[in-house]
């Protein structure tokens, strides 16, 4: 069965380039259903906390983005990336399909989550929350193990 997301389309989790190169499903394969679950977690609980701090105004509150079209802005490089993409690091975890640099209205909500509960996530490293203003970038793992919070020795280009 092909790895899918209750609330992330392919496209939301994979580099627009990488469709040319290979099947949707081999791509989701490299995501990998652990990945999917946990993403599909982490959504469902920023959910109910931000129903519950009361700031549930319309659907765009409810919503973590990966890749797409937000507030002006087009991603692409916020999941899965190709081994040439010169976007970040070159030993980028996105290059594996275990990172995702998250988006939403309420980036307090989602980090407080993510610092409270990583081992249910499986979130085993995130990057420094001052060098990722506007998004956090998160590393999943296979099972749960402590979180590291790590700072790139570089500018502030997302990983
Ligand atoms: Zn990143």
């Amino acid at each position: 069965m092909i790895p899918q997301s209750k609330y992330f389309l392919p496209k939301e989790l994979i580099q627009p380039s990488l469709f040319e190169q290979m099947s949707e499903g081999a791509l989701m394969r490299c995501i990998g259903h652990d990945v999917c679950n946990h993403l599909d977690m982490l959504r469902e609980d920023y959910e109910g906390a931000v129903r519950l701090s009361g700031k549930h105004k319309s659907k765009s509150d409810i919503q973590i983005y990966i890749n797409g079209k937000y507030w002006g802005k087009e991603y692409k490089h916020s999941g899965l990336r190709s081994i040439d993409c010169p976007e970040g690091v070159k030993d980028s975890v996105h290059k594996q399909g275990r990172a995702f640099d998250l988006k939403c209205k309420h980036l307090d909500i989602l980090t407080s989550l993510i610092f409270h509960n990583h081992y249910r996530y499986h979130i085993t490293r995130i990057e420094h929350p001052d060098c990722t203003p506007t998004w956090r970038h998160v590393e999943f793992s296979t099972y749960a193990i402590s979180m590291t919070i790590f700072k790139p020795k570089r500018n502030s280009k997302q990983e």
